[in-house]
């Protein structure tokens, strides 16, 4: 009969460990990481000796481990809370991107977006020079000392004049205040002409664009009746590039940014999609999964795809930038770089849906074309789909102060506080992952959602898989590492 003797032994031995949390990889490497967000990526045998509290001391492995806050006994407690407080900067901050939604309108009718359903025609649902004024004003409000204001649709060019006037007013608003005003422009480019492009940039209005690939699949998933919308894409972001590049002195021009939105038809076309961002001048792609999120979700057997699927096609996009960076061809991919800011300098890159708490309201707003206020983009969505839960408010009655105290301001707060969601709690990647309010109440019927069978959870894992898996490498990491500023 054995004695419990050695277990007891072995349990007092592992009590000077800290709290951390920790994750298998693919490969077969043990990921830890910790409240302050340290990492340390070991080999099986080591985590083996590490948990039972063997691992010999003054060996580089223990000192790694003791300098990044994984013993006990060593732990520099100061230096931990600064790297919490660091990453959690944002915290009180006051949303710092403001997304007003010029016109529901859309000329498009792409397969993942709901504005193609009411056309072109017609403004009843365009955004009031008095609506857009007053939300410049509102957003003027926020305790975050500089703000973005994004202008969306629909199509937002659809509604040119109003654009143009929201454009100058902000810009005058931000000059009176002192106010660092921030202006963006997510556009389809289908409306694009000289004089706009030119007020835009001499208003250092940065642009942004979808581009989801090659012709084929771009026109697939982005239809537009009046003509090619990849030729018009294409051309202006030349256009915008090329005078990015002239630098003029009289303005700042900003490198024109793109988004790609995977549907099932990009799935096994990634090296294609790269390729074409590559070609358009792009050094950065955003490999944006798609989210069964208002009208996506009733399209979803269409287009949509698993949390597998897409962890795949993310791998491999991955691997092959990897690839293109050691052919010497600058491409980085967006989702590894706001994580690897996260990782490699344990700050925070303002990244709202992938924050905790997440930015609903309290990092973002988004303010519909008749001034209803909203959590953010997705939770307008939900209110078009005829659900007003993420509804916080009017700008043009309700006070700045009763916005950020809404009860869906609140809620969305709580719901996405990952020490309050048992399964994030315990997750090696709770120090830079988020849950989203939204997902969970569209996909699970409630703002907490249940982690275990939730697939964007299954989804930030198998990105964060891929990351790791390759930082735990000594050549993917000098790839990756090297796309983020030290
Ligand atoms: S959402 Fe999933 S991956 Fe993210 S912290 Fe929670 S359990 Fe981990
Ligand atoms: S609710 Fe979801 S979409 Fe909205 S800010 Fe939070 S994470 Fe982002």
């Amino acid at each position: 009969m054995t004695t419990r003797k050695p277990a007891k032994k072995s349990a007092e031995r592992a009590s000077g460990l800290p709290y951390f949390s920790f994750r298998r990889l693919p490969g077969g490497a043990v990921l830890l990481s910790n409240d302050a967000g340290f990492t340390a990526s070991l080999r099986a045998a080591d985590f083996a000796l590490f948990s039972a509290g063997r691992l010999a001391k003054g060996t580089p492995l223990h000192k790694e481990l003791a300098a990044k806050g994984f013993v006990r006994d060593l732990t520099d407690f100061e230096g931990c809370a600064a790297a919490c407080s660091k990453r959690n900067a944002f915290l009180g901050a006051g949303p710092g991107l403001h997304i007003l939604v010029m016109t529901l309108r859309c000329n498009h009718k792409c397969l993942y977006c709901q504005s193609g359903a009411l056309g072109a025609a017609g403004s009843r649902s365009d955004m009031s020079r008095a609506v857009a004024r007053k939300s410049v004003d509102f957003a003027l409000k926020s305790t975050n000392p500089g703000i973005t204001i994004e202008f969306q649709g629909g199509e937002p060019l659809l509604n040119w004049d109003v654009l143009r006037d929201t454009v100058l007013y902000a810009r005058r608003r931000g000059r009176d205040l002192g106010r660092e005003v921030r202006l963006a422009l997510v556009s389809n480019f289908s409306l694009m002409t000289e004089e706009k492009a030119r007020f835009l940039l001499q208003n250092e209005v940065s642009i942004c664009t979808s581009l989801d690939g090659p012709a084929d699949l771009h026109n697939r998933n982005r239809t537009y009746a009046g003509g090619n919308s990849h030729a018009a894409t294409v051309r202006w972001l030349k256009y915008f590039n090329d005078s990015a590049a002239k630098q003029v002195p009289e303005y700042r021009a900003f490198k024109p940014s793109a988004l790609l939105t995977v549907t099932k038809y990009s799935l096994g076309r990634e090296k294609e999609i790269i390729n074409e961002y590559l070609r358009q001048g792009l050094s950065d792609i955003f490999v944006r999964p798609l989210a069964p999120i208002g009208y996506a979700r009733k399209l979803w057997p269409q287009i949509g795809y698993t949390s597998a699927e897409f962890a795949a096609f993310y791998r491999s996009c991955l691997d092959y930038m990897i690839k293109l960076n050691a052919a010497g061809k600058k491409i980085r991919e967006r989702n590894a770089v706001i994580m690897l800011e996260k990782i490699v300098n344990g700050s925070d890159p303002g990244y709202l849906d992938m924050r905790c708490p997440c930015g609903a309201a309290i990092g973002q707003l988004a303010y519909n074309y008749n001034g209803d206020l909203y959590t953010c983009d997705e939770g307008r969505m939900v209110g078009w789909e005829g659900d007003d839960l993420f509804r916080v408010g009017n700008v043009m009655k309700d006070s700045y102060r009763k916005v950020m105290l809404a009860p869906a301001t609140r809620a969305c707060a709580s719901a996405s506080n990952l020490e309050l969601q048992p399964q994030c709690s315990r997750c090696a990647y709770k120090p830079f992952c988020g849950v989203c309010p939204v997902y969970n109440y569209e996909t699970q019927g409630s703002l907490w959602g249940d982690m275990p069978s939730n697939e964007r959870c299954a989804l930030s894992m198998g990105v964060f898989d891929a990351l790791f898996g390759l930082l735990a490498k000594p050549a993917g990491a000098k790839i990756l590492k090297g796309w983020v500023t030290p």
